[in-house]
Formats: C-alpha cells, structure tokens, sequence
C-alpha cells in the first residue's frame, strides 16, 4: 500500500516521491522503511487528487501540511504546487523540508511555484562549505549543490516566503559556528538542531 500521508507529532506529512539527488549518510532511508509504522516507499508517486483524497476530512488538529516524504519533494513540485494551494484554501499552512536542489533538478529557477502554495521553506544547510557538503550528501550534482542550495534558499527568501536553513548539532562546535557565520552573510536564518 502507498503511502501519501502519515502524521507526525502535531503536523501531517505529504510524501509524494522516493528519488533524491542526495545520498546523505545519514538519511533515514539507509536505515528504516518508514516513520511512525508507517512504509514510505512507494510502488506509485501520487496525482495531487490522489493526495487531496488521502488527506483527512478535518485538517483542524495539525498545525502544519508538511512536504518532506521519503526523498526530495521538489522533483513532484507541480503537484507539491497543488496540493498546496488546496491546504491553504483551507488555512492551514504548509511547508516543504528540501535539499534546496530543485533549481539544479529542473534546470531553470521553479522557485515562483512556491508562492502561494509553500509558507515556510526548510532547507537542510548540512554543512558550512561545498566540499563537506558533497563529502556528507553526494549530490549528484557534485560541489555545485552548495551553491545552488543557498542561491534557491535567497530566491525564495526574495519571493516572500520564510526560509529557514537547518543543521544538526552532530556535526559539532566550529561547524555551526561556519554555518553561522555563512547564513548572517547571506542574510539567512538559520536553525540548529539537536541530534536525538
Ligand atoms: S536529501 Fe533528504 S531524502 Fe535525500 S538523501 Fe538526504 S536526507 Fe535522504
């Protein structure tokens, strides 16, 4: 059976699709089939009426419709588009968890699909630099991924929507003191996580 939506704490989850253009060590993916006993690989990507259908009646109980799945959101970005408006036609807010490739992934800024239909874009910053970025994530777009991931991160930013970079603590002091330094000078909030 596939998935399309699972909960998590207080938000709803929307997985639309299991490709990547990352393959980070760390990814839950390498370890797990799904979260919450529920299976997140799917045999099928969904329509976004296939979403709209599987999402509960009432969406009164969640705070957030979040774009996250087993794999980068933004490669299904039309039906992410979708969906969105939708969830926000009924006014709750949405937000995307993203490895900020998606400009690479398309090959043209797709970033004005957002508007309207993402509030809050979460992009896993991971590291301070391009090289340790592709040592922890092998893009498959090599070290050009950092770049991009940021310049996608200050586009949306410049559209309106509110943009948040994420590390984890794991990856230790100087590092998020690097990523400190590096989202101030790009002008990007940044959110440091502790690893559970
Ligand atoms: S970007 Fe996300 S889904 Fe893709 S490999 Fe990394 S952790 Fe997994």
């Amino acid at each position: 059976m596939n998935n399309f939506v699972y909960e998590v704490g207080d938000n709803l989850y929307v997985n639309l699709t299991n490709q990547c253009s990352n393959s980070c060590f760390f990814c839950i993916r390498n370890s797990h089939d799904g979260m919450n006993g529920k299976n997140l690989w799917l045999d099928k990507e969904p329509t976004a009426k296939e979403v709209i259908e599987s999402l509960p009646k009432n969406l009164d109980k969640y705070n957030e419709v979040v774009f996250c799945g087993f794999g980068e959101p933004t490669y299904k970005i039309d039906i992410m588009r979708e969906v969105g408006k939708y969830v926000k036609s009924l006014g709750k807010k949405t937000r995307i968890n993203t490895n900020g490739q998606a400009n690479l992934i398309f090959g043209y800024d797709v970033t004005e699909k957002l508007v309207g239909a993402i509030d809050t874009v979460n992009v896993s910053l991971n590291a301070s630099n391009a090289s340790e970025y592709q040592r922890i994530c092998s893009s498959v777009f090599g070290e050009k991924a950092f770049e991009a991931m940021l310049d996608f991160a200050e586009k949306c930013r410049d559209r309106g929507i509110d943009v948040i970079m994420s590390v984890v603590d794991i990856i230790g002091d100087k590092e998020v003191e690097a990523c400190k330094k590096l989202c101030e000078s790009r002008n990007l909030k940044l959110r440091v996580r502790k690893f559970e």
